[in-house]
C-alpha cells in the first residue's frame, strides 16, 4: 500500500545521504520532496502541513548540533521516523477489558468495509489468547450478513448468536440486547457485536448504530474503514465520531494499492488510535496496529518485528528445536524436515506478504509481485508423494520411483528431477556451513570461534562421537 510514499521516502534519504554536510536549504528540499510525496499518498492537507512542519523546525533545530561525524542525515532520518511514529498514532493500544466480563466489543462503518470478516478476525484473535469470544450478528440489512457470520465463525470455531435471519427481518437493537444476555448467561468473556452499514452516511445508519451503543453500552465501539477510500474514510470516520463515536479504528484492505492516506491521516484527524488493521481476506491477514512497525516499513525498513513474531507462530518451538539439534549432530537435512519447512511457511501466509515485510522490499516491487505463491503448494506436493524412506534419503530415488511420484503428484518427472537436484545442492550447502567452510564471505564463523558442532559436543549427553570433523562424525552417529 505505501510503496509508492516508500520510495519517495527512500529517494529523499539517498539524496541527503550522499551530501558531504548538509545544509539549511537542503532540509528545506527535503522536506519539499517529502511533503509532495504525502500529498501524493492522499494524506490530508492539515496532517501535512503539521508534520512538514515539525520535520522542519526539529531538524534546523539539530543541524547546528550535530558533532562533526555525526551522520548528519541519519539525525534526520530518526527525526522523520519519529514525527511519522507519532502522526501514526505513537504507541499501540489494546482493547481495554471489562472489569467484569463479557468485555463489548461493537463494529461499526460502512457497508463493504469489512466489519463482518472482521468480526471473525477478531473472534481467532482474541480465542487464541485463551478468550472464550461470542459473535453477535446484529447486521440485520446487508443480503446474507447473517449467514456470513456464521460461516465466518465456523470456520474460527467461535459460536454466533444469530436468532434473526436478517435480510431486513428482525430488530438489531433487540438481537445485541439478547447476545450480551445470552453472553453473560453462558460465561463468555467477550461479546463481537457486528453491526449493518450502509452504502454512504446517513441518518437511518447513525441511528440504529446509536441505539445499539446505548442499549448494550460497548467496552470499545470499533470504527471499521476499508483505506482504499482515501479521503472519504477521513470524512467518514468524522461522520461517525459525530454521530455514534467510537475508541479505535481499525483500517481494512490495507493490501490494496491505494495509496495509504487514510492510515497517515485518520488518528491525527479523528482524534483515536488505529487499533487493527486488516491486510487481506483471510482470516490470517490481520494484525494489532503498530505505529512504529508501520512507520518503519513506509521509511523501507521493513517490519522484521512482525516477520519474526509470524514465523515463531507458525514454527512450533519443537521442531525448530529438533532441526537444530540435528543441524548441530551433523545429520543430514531430509526432505522431511523439508516438508516440515514447507508446511510452516505456508501456515505464514502468502510469501510476497512475507517477503514485503524485508527491509527494501519496495525496491523488489516486481520480483516479489512476480513470486509464483503456488510454487510452495507444488513442490510439496512432490515431497507428500514420496515414501518416507524417500524422503530420507533421496538416493533411492531411481527412475521408476521418480516416474511414480510424477504421476502422484500430477507433474513432470523434470519436476522430481528438479526438485532433488535443488534439494541435493541446498543440503550440500548445509554441510559447507557445517563445516564452516565455503560461506559466503562476511558471514563465516569469526575464527577460533567453536562450530555448532563442537559446542554439542562439548555436552556430556550427547558424546558419542568421536571425530572433530562433522562430516565423519555424521557417518558415525548414523552407525
Ligand atoms: P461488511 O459489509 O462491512 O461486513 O464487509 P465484509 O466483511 O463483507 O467485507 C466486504 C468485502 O471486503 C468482502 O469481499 C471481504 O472479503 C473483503 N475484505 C474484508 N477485509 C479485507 C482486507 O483486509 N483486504 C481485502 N483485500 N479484502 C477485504
Amino acid at each position: 500500500m505505501f510503496d509508492n510514499l516508500s520510495s519517495k521516502f527512500s529517494n529523499a534519504f539517498s539524496s541527503l545521504r550522499s551530501r558531504g554536510k548538509i545544509s539549511p536549504s537542503d532540509i528545506e528540499n527535503t522536506c519539499a520532496e517529502v511533503r509532495t510525496a504525502l500529498l501524493e499518498s492522499d494524506v490530508a492537507l492539515p496532517v501535512v502541513d503539521s508534520f512538514i512542519e515539525k520535520i522542519r523546525s526539529k531538524s534546523l533545530e539539530a543541524l547546528p548540533n550535530l558533532q562533526s561525524g555525526t551522520n548528519q542525515a541519519q539525525a534526520i532520518f530518526e527525526i522523520v521516523n519519529a514525527e511519522l511514529v507519532e502522526i501514526l498514532g505513537g504507541s499501540a493500544r489494546r482493547v481495554r477489558f471489562a472489569k467484569t466480563a463479557p468485555t463489548v466489543i461493537m463494529l461499526a462503518g460502512l457497508q463493504g468495509a469489512g466489519k463482518t470478516t472482521l468480526a471473525g478476525k477478531l473472534a481467532k484473535f482474541y480465542a487464541e489468547q485463551g478468550n472464550t469470544p461470542l459473535l453477535v450478528a446484529s447486521d440485520l440489512q446487508r443480503p446474507n450478513a447473517v449467514n456470513q457470520l456464521q460461516v465466518v465463525g465456523e470456520s474460527v470455531g467461535v459460536p454466533v448468536f444469530a436468532p434473526e435471519p436478517g435480510n431486513g427481518v428482525g430488530n438489531p437493537v433487540k438481537v445485541a440486547e439478547q447476545g450480551i444476555a445470552f453472553a453473560k448467561s453462558k460465561l463468555y468473556n467477550m461479546v463481537i457485536v457486528d453491526t449493518a452499514g450502509r452504502l454512504g452516511v446517513d441518518e437511518d445508519l447513525m441511528r440504529e448504530a446509536i441505539a445499539i451503543r446505548d442499549a448494550i453500552s460497548p467496552d470499545e465501539i470499533l470504527f471499521v474503514v476499508d483505506a482504499m477510500i482515501g479521503q472519504d474514510a477521513v470524512r467518514t470516520a468524522q461522520a461517525f465520531q459525530d454521530g455514534v463515536g467510537f475508541d479505535g479504528v481499525v483500517l481494512t484492505k490495507l493490501d490494496g494499492d491505494a495509496r495509504g492516506g487514510a492510515a497517515l491521516s485518520i488518528t491525527q484527524l479523528s482524534g483515536k488510535p488505529i487499533m487493527f488493521s486488516s491486510n487481506g481476506e483471510k482470516l490470517i491477514d490481520f494484525d494489532i496496529f503498530y505505529p512504529d512497525r508501520m512507520a518503519s516499513r513506509i521509511l523501507g525498513l521493513g517490519d522484521v518485528a512482525t516477520l519474526a513474531e509470524q514465523a515463531k507462530k507458525a514454527f512450533d518451538v519443537e521442531s525448530s528445536a529438533r532441526l537444530e539439534e540435528k543441524f548441530a549432530r551433523g545429520d543430514d537435512f531430509t526432505l522431511e524436515d523439508f516438508l516440515e519447512q514447507l508446511e510452516a511457511m505456508s501456515k505464514m501466509g502468502s510469501m510476497s506478504k512475507l517477503l514485503g515485510m524485508l527491509p527494501g522490499a519496495a525496491g523488489m516491487k516486481k520480483q516479489i509481485e512476480n513470486f509464483d505463491e503456488s510454487e510452495i503448494v507444488r513442490t510439496k506436493s512432490i515431497v507428500q508423494s514420496m515414501t518416507p524412506i524417500e524422503r530420507r534419503d533421496p538416493k533411492v530415488l531411481n527412475g521408476s520411483r521418480r516416474a511414480r511420484i510424477a504421476l502422484g503428484a500430477g507433474r513432470k518427472v523434470q519436476d522430481v528431477n528438479s526438485l532433488v537436484d535443488k534439494f541435493a545442492a541446498a543440503q550440500k550447502m548445509m554441510k559447507q556451513m557445517r563445516s564452516g567452510k565455503g560461506l559466503p564471505a562476511g558471514m563465516g564463523m569469526p575464527p577460533g570461534a567453536p562450530t555448532p558442532v563442537q559446542k554439542v559436543s562439548q555436552q556430556p549427553a550427547k558424546k558419542k562421537s568421536k571425530s572433530g570433523n562433522p562430516a565423519k562424525r555424521a557417518l558415525e552417529e548414523k552407525g
